[in-house]
C-alpha cells in the first residue's frame, strides 16, 4: 500500500475553511482529500473516496502545529510571512 499517484505540495491543494479539508483534483474526476487534523497528526496521505489512488502531501508539519493551543478557535493566519 505504498504506491502513490503523485506527490503534491500542500500549497497546491484547495482548502475548504468550513470543513477544514484540503482537496486536490483526482484523475478519476473526484478529488483527493485530507483534513487539517490529519496533517496536524503527521498524516501525509490524501486519498480519493471514489478510487483507490493516493497522494503524498508535501508539507511542513510545523506549519500545522501551533504547539500550545488546542482550543477550537477559528484558524487565524499564524504565518511568519510579514516582511
Ligand atoms: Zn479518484
Amino acid at each position: 500500500m505504498s504506491v502513490f499517484h503523485d506527490e503534491i505540495e500542500i500549497e497546491d491543494f484547495e482548502y475548504d475553511e468550513e470543513t477544514e479539508i484540503y482537496y486536490y483534483p483526482c484523475p478519476c474526476g473526484d478529488r483527493f482529500e485530507i483534513t487539517k487534523e490529519d496533517l496536524m497528526n503527521g498524516e501525509d496521505v490524501a486519498t480519493c473516496p471514489s478510487c483507490s489512488l493516493m497522494l503524498k502531501v508535501i508539507y511542513d508539519i510545523d506549519d500545522f502545529m501551533s504547539g500550545e493551543e488546542f482550543e477550537t478557535v477559528p484558524p487565524t493566519k499564524v504565518k511568519l510571512a510579514k516582511a
